[in-house]
């Protein structure tokens, strides 16, 4: 078992009267602990000569608890005056606790809500050296001075601070079996600082501190903007793309040229690719199948319409994979690179036709994968969430402002925690 030279310090004489009723004792003494690392709880029954049989009474729904117990939690220990363990209290979490006590059969043990009392505590320090410093060591309660200066913050600039300086403030704060439970809860605070008074208002949901009695809180609504956007859009009169993978043209675009098989001139109606048999053609562009079949010359050939005028054809193929009237999508294979027709050697062909004419190809394929495109200034209306924000009022900040008002007039006296009970503070942070 763990036990801290502070905690044996800190044994209580209590007179209990709520939890621990089950043995309403006098004289009983209570021990504060902490958890120990890792430590299960049948091994604390071990440690405690209890015997673990009593773990069957425990519903199973339950028995996952005891396993939740957290390392370094603080729980405690009842003692009759023979130093006889009569109760244990050990937390699982904020609000519930495992209550072990003594029966007249032996222990037994049950999953109870952990009681506290919540108080409402009036504090004033006077600034001598920083504000969570002074409240430290003039209150005792790290856990409040921690609270205030976070709600302070964006209310009051702490530089402003002087020494003589007065803080004054209503806080409520949770005790447990006498100890500091959980973290206190700011009402209203006054700062005296050479003879002017400074209030802020604490916003109870967050605690945060505000210099007026309402706050602006945020909220999104949508309305509809006239949006000018910069956008990428493929330009019209260039959007073919190549027929094959790694295109090298072998004979260009040719009003006149040497026919190397006529061995006379003659136009050169496409380009040609040199490419190997059986290499996949692509369609440059969307469109409609409107020719498959043999023409002279050209052997097996494909045309495709893309609308506009423009139809492309595909000629000298080895094979042809696609029918008259199917549509076809750009970069879509169509057929295969072949030899038929009058060719000197697998190559394709690659026509393209405006208004039955024919043009260079090559003047309106973009050499890159993707079509070309340019930048476009596009404005319309759309749909854009926007932030505004409402005045709020803080809830009960002028009712926390008069109590405190109350406390200063009345000079109520100031509560300063006993120091030993800062040793009881759970992990919970500011
Ligand atoms: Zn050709």
């Amino acid at each position: 078992m763990f036990f801290s030279n502070d905690f044996k310090s800190s044994i209580l004489r209590v007179v209990f009267v709520s939890t621990f009723t089950t043995l309403f004792a006098f004289g009983a003494q209570v021990s504060q602990k902490r958890w120990q690392p890792n430590q299960s709880f049948s091994e604390y029954l071990v440690d405690q000569k209890i015997p673990l049989g009593i773990l069957d009474m425990i519903d199973k729904d339950d028995a996952q608890f005891l396993s939740e117990i957290q390392s370094d939690s603080v729980f405690y220990e009842l003692y009759d005056e023979k130093k006889g363990l009569l109760q244990v209290l050990i937390p699982i979490n904020t609000e519930m606790q495992i209550h072990l006590y003594k029966t007249k059969e032996g222990f037994s043990f049950d999953i109870i809500p952990i009681d506290y009392q919540e108080k409402e505590y009036f504090a004033a320090v006077t600034i001598e050296e920083n504000l969570y410093n002074d409240i430290v060591r003039q209150i005792h309660h790290k856990k409040l001075a921690a609270r205030v200066a976070r709600s302070i913050k964006n209310a009051y600039d702490s530089k402003r601070f002087k020494v003589g300086d007065e803080v004054a403030l209503l806080y409520t704060q949770k005790t447990r079996m006498g100890f500091i439970y959980g973290m206190p809860e700011i009402k209203s605070i006054r700062i005296k600082s050479q003879k002017k008074e400074h209030f802020i208002y604490i916003d109870q949901e967050d605690q945060q501190g505000y210099t007026d009695t309402y706050k602006n809180e945020p909220y999104t609504v949508t309305v509809k903007e006239k949006v000018t956007r910069t956008k990428l859009v493929p330009v019209a009169s260039r959007n073919f793309t190549l027929p094959l993978r790694n295109a090298r043209i072998t004979s260009p675009f040719s009003l006149r040229r040497w026919h190397p098989v006529l061995k006379r001139y003659r136009p050169h109606h496409g380009v040609d690719f040199g490419a190997k048999r059986g290499t996949p053609i692509m369609a440059i562009g969307n469109g409609t199948v409107s020719f498959v079949g043999s023409m002279r010359g050209y052997g097996k050939t494909v045309k495709i319409n893309h609308g506009n005028g423009y139809e492309s054809l595909y000629a000298h193929q080895s094979s042809i994979r696609v029918r008259q009237g199917a549509r076809v999508r750009q970069g879509e294979v169509i057929g295969y690179v072949g030899n038929t027709g009058t060719s000197t050697g697998p190559h394709l062909h690659l026509g393209l036709y405006r208004n039955k004419r024919p043009i260079n190809p090559m003047s309106m394929i973009s050499r890159n994968a993707s079509a070309p495109s340019v930048l476009k200034k596009i404005t319309r209306y759309e749909d854009v969430q926007k932030t505004l924000y409402k005045k709020v009022p803080i809830k009960n900040a002028t009712k926390n402002k008069e109590k405190l008002l109350e406390a200063l007039e009345q000079n109520r006296p100031v509560y300063i925690w006993e120091d030993f009970l800062q040793k009881d503070q759970s992990k919970e942070e500011a």
